[in-house]
This record gives structure tokens, C-alpha cells and sequence, in this order.
């Protein structure tokens, strides 16, 4: 999922960062709300986790823009645990959840994949394939039920590939679900990536196609 993370305290931000990129995410992160504001406006995203008091613009008013604008990227808010009023303004003005600081990472990640139960995060908590499943929200691939290793970027290639089942996925659309802002993913990594997946899904049936000069195309036999 590619997730975007709004929080001003570095400690606080660098923490979310590495826990949600280590579980296969792909991150943007913000420090401010104007910055927040405008990488809404710009990039579309699964989830946001949103400090609400912030620099420049508060996190209140960049939840109201986003829902104002019909923007309908689910916002999970962070708020200081005796904030009970903003928690209450924060879920009124279209919040999907909220955790109190401070917080401990096990819970946000629980929170996170009970948005997805709920069906509020992404459109299909289980994505099929033949033989072959995707568990989003226990962030793994299966075969005949069985977990198939794979490491966090072939993770997400293959999410990207199985939620756009019979399209052909473009290497643009996979770099966007994979990369963060600061990071380079170039073309023959993608390459690479596809390779090894190729490679581990072999047994499961999914075949992974090359559509020359667009793309790529999961189907199964
Ligand atoms: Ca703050």
C-alpha cells in the first residue's frame, strides 16, 4: 500500500517510516500541512496518517480540504491523549480512525488492518489469482493457502499486479506503488523484480506476461 505519513516530530515520523516501509509499504512522508496538503492534492494514496497539530496548517484543516475536494483516501489522525475534543472534530470531519500518543507500532499496524477488514483501505482485503492469494492486510502471498517467500518489494510488484488483474500494469504504475519520493527505482530494477517473482510463482500457476512496450499482465492457467 502506499501510505502517506504527516507527522512534524522527526523521532515520532522516522519511527512510522521504518515500521511501515519494513512491512512492505511504500511511504511519502510530510512534516507540515501545506506540504501534506499539496502531496494529497498530487498523489493518490491508501492511507494517511494524520498528526493534527502541525506546522504551516493544522491537520484538521488538511482533512477538511481533503474531504472537501471529494478526496476519499482513508485518514487514520494522531492525537494527544487528553485531546478528546479534537479526536471528536478530527472523526466528524471524515477521519476513519484515530490513535492517542503515544502509541505503541504493534497497535497502529493492528488499526491498519482492521481499516483494511472494514473495507475502507484498498477494495479487496483478498486478491485471488488461480491458486495463487494476496493478503492484504496480512501483507502476504499464498499459493493453495501455503505463504510463498517473498521479500517486501516483490510483495508489492505483485499487489500492484493483482489488484489490476487482466490490465496491463505499465512500469510507471508499479515505480508509484513502490517507490517513496526519495527513493530510486529504475527500470531494471522492476525488471529484476518481475524476474524472481516469475521465478517463485512458477508452481502457483500465475504467469507473469510481457506486453512489449506496455507492460506487464498477471493471469493464471
Ligand atoms: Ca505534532
Amino acid at each position: 500500500m502506499r501510505v502517506l505519513i504527516v507527522e512534524d516530530d522527526p523521532t515520532l515520523a522516522d519511527g512510522l517510516i521504518r515500521s511501515l516501509t519494513q512491512s512492505g509499504h511504500a511511504i511519502d512522508s510530510a512534516s507540515n500541512g501545506e506540504q501534506a496538503n499539496l502531496m494529497l492534492q498530487e498523489s493518490i494514496y491508501d492511507l494517511a496518517i494524520l498528526d493534527l497539530g502541525l506546522p504551516k496548517m493544522d491537520g484538521l484543516e488538511v482533512l477538511r480540504r481533503l474531504r472537501g475536494r471529494g478526496g476519499r483516501t482513508p485518514v487514520l489522525i494522531l492525537t494527544a491523549r487528553d485531546a478528546v475534543e479534537s479526536r471528536v472534530q478530527g472523526l466528524d470531519a471524515g477521519a476513519d480512525d484515530y490513535l492517542t500518543k503515544p502509541f505503541d507500532l504493534v497497535e497502529l499496524e493492528a488499526r491498519i488492518r482492521a481499516l483494511i477488514r472494514r473495507g475502507q483501505l484498498g477494495s479487496n482485503a483478498a486478491l485471488s489469482c488461480g491458486k495463487l492469494s494476496f493478503d492484504t492486510a496480512g501483507h502476504r502471498a499464498l499459493c493453495d493457502g501455503e505463504a510463498i517467500e517473498l521479500s517486501a518489494r516483490e510483495l508489492g510488484v505483485l499487489e500492484v499486479l493483482m489488484l489490476r488483474q487482466g490490465k496491463v500494469v505499465n512500469k510507471e504504475q508499479i515505480m508509484e506503488a513502490l517507490c517513496n519520493w526519495d527513493a530510486d527505482i529504475g527500470d531494471n530494477a522492476i525488471e529484476v523484480y518481475i524476474h524472481r517473482l516469475r521465478k517463485k510463482l512458477e508452481f502457483s500457476g500465475a504467469r507473469i506476461r510481457t506486453i512489449r512496450g506496455l507492460g506487464y499482465l498477471l493471469e493464471h492457467e
